[in-house]
């Protein structure tokens, strides 16, 4: 042991995210490995000693490397396998890639357009978590760098599944929380179309999800929650939000034909999902 090892260990630097200023999830970082801007918001690629690499923007937890599967296949297959035969996908929002890749597994989809508003995710997301960001090349994608709300304004086009991989209801993310947005994506569904919507933690967000599906439930004719583990985000409870013109929840056909394996999204829990807690039933308005 030399006497300089003291001064060539790891630094010993913390991040701590807090939920409402008063409880936070904290970590020992490794390295730093980008810290800088965009024109919409802060972002940073951290790497650690328990969760792996982790995208932080404005000061908020995206994903960990170790965790972030747990979130994109819930959020993705739910959906995908909920439609009977999905074609066409839009994701707004999703900039990092890891709901594009879990959506590219399945054989079925033509098309996917991925509108973020924000291209430096997508640079940062390619440069730093290839194994994330493994299906902006796919020849079905078409990226599109605007915001999802005018995106949608604009579009003419139909899609099977709509996915809201938005960031918090913050900043540049306002304008997809909205009871207009959703009726916009109502109008862009096909016959069988379903929207799934990332819906925060109802363990610290009970007010906001009470009038997020008070929203949705004026628009869609069919509304439902369901819930996930997600270690990294605030209380670990996760919820989202299934609407859909008609078509239930439940999944249509097996994971079999999925081209890429499921680390954590089978039909069991697809199910089971759907089952809530008495305080989060009412929360919600549901039975
Ligand atoms: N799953 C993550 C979470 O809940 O913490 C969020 C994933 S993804 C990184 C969120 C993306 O939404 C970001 O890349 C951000 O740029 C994008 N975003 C925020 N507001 C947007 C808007 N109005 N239109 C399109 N994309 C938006």
């Amino acid at each position: 042991m030399s006497e300089f090892d003291q001064y060539l260990s790891p630094p010993n630097l913390w991040f701590s995210e807090l939920h409402k200023n008063e409880v936070g999830l904290t970590f020992r970082i490794k390295d730093v490995l980008y810290a800088g801007h965009s024109k919409y918001q802060r972002i940073m690629v951290v790497d650690t000693f328990e969760l792996g690499k982790v995208l932080i923007l404005y000061g908020s937890i995206m994903f960990t490397e170790k965790d972030e599967y747990f979130y994109h296949e819930m959020l993705a297959h739910v959906g995908m396998f909920a439609h009977p035969e999905p074609k066409r996908v839009l994701i707004i929002g999703g900039g990092d890639g890891g709901t594009l890749r879990e959506v590219c597994k399945h054989p079925s989809v033509e098309h996917v357009d991925l509108v973020d508003i924000d291209s430096e995710v997508v640079r940062i997301s390619r440069e730093f978590f290839p194994n994330i960001a493994s299906s902006f090349d796919d020849p079905r994608v078409s990226v599109h760098f605007e915001d999802g709300a005018k995106f949608v304004r604009e579009s003419k086009d139909r899609y099977d599944v709509v996915f809201v991989d938005s960031s918090d209801p913050v900043g540049p993310a306002t304008t997809i929380f909205s009871r207009e947005f959703y009726q916009s994506i109502k109008e862009h569904l096909t016959e069988n179309g379903v929207m799934v919507a990332q819906s925060e933690s109802p363990f610290y967000h009970a007010q906001f999800i009470s009038g997020l599906f008070d929203d949705l439930k004026k628009v869609f004719p069919y509304v439902r929650m369901y819930l996930s583990w997600m270690p990294a985000y605030p209380s670990g409870m996760w919820s989202y939000a299934f609407a859909s013109l008609g078509v239930d929840h439940l999944p249509k056909r097996g994971p079999e034909t999925l081209n890429g394996k499921l680390r954590f999204y089978n039909p069991e829990l697809h199910k089971a999902a759907f089952a809530l807690p008495n305080f989060v039933k009412e929360m919600v308005g549901q039975d």
